[in-house]
């Protein structure tokens, strides 16, 4: 029940209705039995200052930031941990004292889905990123600190391809679809099979023995994923990455281990009902 002592942690975004993290966070305060509640608002672009403002004036423990301010935020908060600083982007505040500290916890999320959920390890593998935005650029810089060997970004836009293999150094270089075949993971960063628009790459370049992520959730079966599930290779969805990044976040604002299950199973009832 919600009292004087309910802390609260929200989202900030536009559009955010359709956010899943309310339900996802909500599952993992109620799994843990903590005194939180986790709350959507609407800020419109442009309003992420007052939102911060908001969030010291009204004591929010905690806050995940969507689109469009995750590069607002980072110039707003006190300071950025060092994968927001490289990124220039931030989907998570902490407080510290009267300090908001801005972090990203995409990447993690996304690595510890991927060894979830396949048990891949990137240490010495080589990655193929499809797309180059801000999903694209969380991937490949934590690739690289994975240890991955080679990171080969393919990107409609070639100048935004360059910048995002430059987070990851010496082991990342701008690609073209011919790399594909040789990749040991294959990511569509891109939002290509979210409505029926194909694939992001040819199908013809997939085959057994890799792992193909797809960072989309909704639909859970993309395009990309039947035609890799077709060829042999080992196939997975966004979905842990969203519950993964989401399980960071609550871990930096409460101290508490998340509870990934039940923050999971939230996160498919809530995909199956509504849409
Ligand atoms: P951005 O808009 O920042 O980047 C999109 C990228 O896709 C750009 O590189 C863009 O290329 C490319 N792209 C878009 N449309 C096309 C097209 N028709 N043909 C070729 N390339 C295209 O988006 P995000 O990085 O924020 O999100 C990308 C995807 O990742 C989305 O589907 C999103 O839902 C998903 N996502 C999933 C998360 C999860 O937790 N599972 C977390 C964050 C995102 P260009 O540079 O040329 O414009």
């Amino acid at each position: 029940m919600i009292s004087g002592h309910t802390r609260i942690a929200a989202v900030i975004g536009a559009p955010i209705a359709h956010s899943l993290s309310p339900v996802i966070l909500n599952a993992a305060f109620a799994a843990t039995g903590l005194d939180w509640a986790f709350l959507a608002f609407e800020v419109a672009d442009g309003d992420a200052a007052p939102a911060l403002d908001g969030m010291r004036a009204l004591g929010i423990r905690g806050l995940s930031v969507t689109m469009p301010h995750k590069e607002a935020v980072a110039g707003l908060v006190d300071r950025c941990s060092a994968d927001a600083a490289a990124l220039g982007a931030v989907n998570c505040v902490v407080r510290d004292g009267d300090d908001l500290v801005g972090e990203s916890t995409d990447g993690a999320g996304f690595i510890d889905a991927i060894a979830a959920e396949t048990g891949f390890a990137f240490k010495g593998r080589r990655v193929v990123v499809l797309g180059a935005g801000g999903a694209a650029r969380a991937v490949v810089l934590s690739a690289a600190r994975a240890g991955a060997a080679d990171i080969a970004v393919v990107n409609r836009t070639e100048a935004k391809a360059a910048r995002a293999a430059a987070l990851a150094g010496a082991v990342g270089r701008v690609a073209s679809f011919d790399d594909v075949p040789a990749a040991d993971l294959v990511v569509n960063a891109t939002p290509i099979g979210m409505l029926d628009d194909g694939l992001p790459c040819d199908a013809g370049l997939l085959h057994a023995g890799q792992v193909v992520a797809d960072l989309i959730y909704h639909p859970a079966a993309t395009p990309l994923l039947a035609a890799a599930r077709e060829r042999g290779a080992t196939a997975v969805n966004g979905l842990a990455m969203l519950v993964h990044q989401a399980g960071h976040s609550f871990k930096r604002w409460t101290g508490v281990d998340p509870p990934l299950a039940a923050m999971e199973s939230g996160a498919r009832a809530a995909l199956t009902e509504t849409r």
